[in-house]
């Protein structure tokens, strides 16, 4: 494999790239004809990498990488969120571009896929210092970005203040106001309602969908999830106001279980008082890491980082279902496992695609500048997201093939159209 890596792979911890090629192999033979354009999705279209200086409050310099990939364009603009890590790199990056890509041809939108991110531990920056690293940032990437060619978002460790220093920097460099360059942005300056929650309400909408189908009833399911963070959080409070039981929570800072339910609201005030995370939380006791793996349960939900499931712990995985909040939580060792096992997986490239369909909605709001009620946003995604997914589950029903594969022919087989139709330039 590695005689075939482009030069700038070479030395790189290339795990979730090497994921997304593996779930590339096994959608390729049910894509047909299109199958001859198949090589252009295991590489990105165009890869920035940027120095980011930082001036420090003490006076000194640090200096980040960062980077913004597009992984295709065949569809629309690129979109895709921003990560700010200690472990960010190439690999990941792209890993998570190309994944933008599949999942917004999945559920139709009219965009390509794009990711960016920095490798810094923004927990350890001051707000003055994260506003400076942001905007600066934001200046190198505008090269590659606008409301027509690309439209960050927030990912791990961004959010709304991120988006708005990112809007204004963007605003600033142009000389006029350019809502329409980032979503997740705050209300009062573009953002839409729903847009804070979509994620976390997708996945719990999916999530609901595929329990009606496997005949899980969700009253008094139990639910336990990984990453409490605003995917993690807001699918939460989803599946405790639907009367399930949210048993177990891990986040960055340890584990907390209680078998009869944790209370979502009670747990995130905990979690914003201590500022630490979950661990600590009164109305529940400590748990070891791998007896949060082992936990029986209906629906697991991984919500923090990929490579979380994996040949190392699928087997002890005792859930009815996985439900993929976060982006490549499970390697394709982890998925062949958790099938024999009658573990159901339903994929991050439909189960989390929430977040992007209210990104879209705000880039349309931002663009006709006509703003939706928060209860005609939730409609709309909720039909959407629901949609999309009973299609790819009466698909993978059809062809035998899992859900991830199903969806991968979906979002493939639409952005290899759409090359096929526009044709090879020259
Ligand atoms: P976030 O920064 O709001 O929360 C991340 C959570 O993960 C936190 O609770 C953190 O404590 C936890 N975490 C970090 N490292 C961990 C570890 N080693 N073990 C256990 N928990 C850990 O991020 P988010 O926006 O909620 O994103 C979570 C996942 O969902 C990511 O994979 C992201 O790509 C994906 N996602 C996010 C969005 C979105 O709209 N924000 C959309 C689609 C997918």
């Amino acid at each position: 494999m590695n005689a075939s890596l482009p030069t700038y792979l070479v030395n790189e911890h290339l795990d979730p790239w090497r994921v997304f090629l593996e779930q590339v192999e096994r959608v390729t033979p049910h894509l047909g004809a299109l199958e001859r354009w198949v090589e252009s999705l295991k590489q990105p279209k165009r890869i920035l990498i940027v120095d980011v200086p930082v001036r420090m409050d003490d006076g000194s310099f640090a200096h980040f990488e960062g980077y913004r990939i597009h992984h295709s364009l065949a569809r629309g603009p690129g979109k895709g969120g921003i990560r700010y890590h200690p472990q960010v790199s190439l690999p990941e990056v792209m890993a998570l571009a190309a994944w933008m890509s599949v999942k917004n041809a999945a559920v139709n939108l009219p965009y390509g896929g794009a990711k960016g991110g920095i490798r810094v531990d923004p927990k350890a920056l001051s707000m003055a210092e994260l506003e400076r690293m942001t905007r600066r940032y934001a200046s190198e990437l505008n090269l590659v970005i606008g409301p027509d060619k690309d439209i960050p978002a927030p990912d791990v460790n961004t959010n709304e203040q991120v988006m708005a220093w990112f809007m204004d920097t963007y605003s600033m460099n142009q000389g006029r106001t350019a809502t329409g360059i980032v979503t997740g942005k705050p209300l009062a300056i573009g953002g839409s309602f729903g847009r804070r929650d979509a994620t976390g309400r997708g996945v719990f909408v999916v999530a609901a969908e595929a329990a009606r189908r496997a005949g899980v009833d969700l009253r008094g399911a139990r639910v336990v999830l990984q990453g409490f963070g605003n995917v993690g959080a807001a699918a939460a409070r989803c599946f405790h106001e639907a009367g399930a039981r949210i048993i177990a929570v891990q986040d960055h800072s340890g584990q907390v279980h209680h078998e009869r339910g944790i209370d979502p609201a009670a747990l995130a005030r905990h979690a914003a008082a201590s500022a630490s995370g979950v661990s600590g939380y009164a109305d529940a006791s400590a748990l070891s890491a791998d007896e949060f793996w082992s936990l029986d349960c209906e629906f697991l939900v991984p919500a923090a980082l990929e490579g979380q499931i994996t040949a190392a712990n699928a087997g002890r995985i005792s859930a009815r279902m996985v439900v993929e909040g976060a982006n490549g939580p499970t390697t394709p060792a982890a998925d062949d496992i958790l099938d024999e096992r009658g573990v159901l997986v339903v994929p991050d490239v439909i189960a989390n695609a929430g977040g992007v369909i209210v990104s879209y909605f705000e880039w349309v709001q931002d663009i006709a500048s006509f703003f939706w009620s928060e209860d005609e946003v939730n409609e709309r995604l909720d039909h959407i997201i629901r949609d999309a997914f009973i299609a790819i589950w009466d698909l993978a029903r059809d062809k035998g093939v899992s859900l991830r594969t199903a969806t991968f022919i979906v979002g493939c087989t639409r952005i290899l159209e759409a090359m096929e139709l526009r044709g090879l330039y020259p």
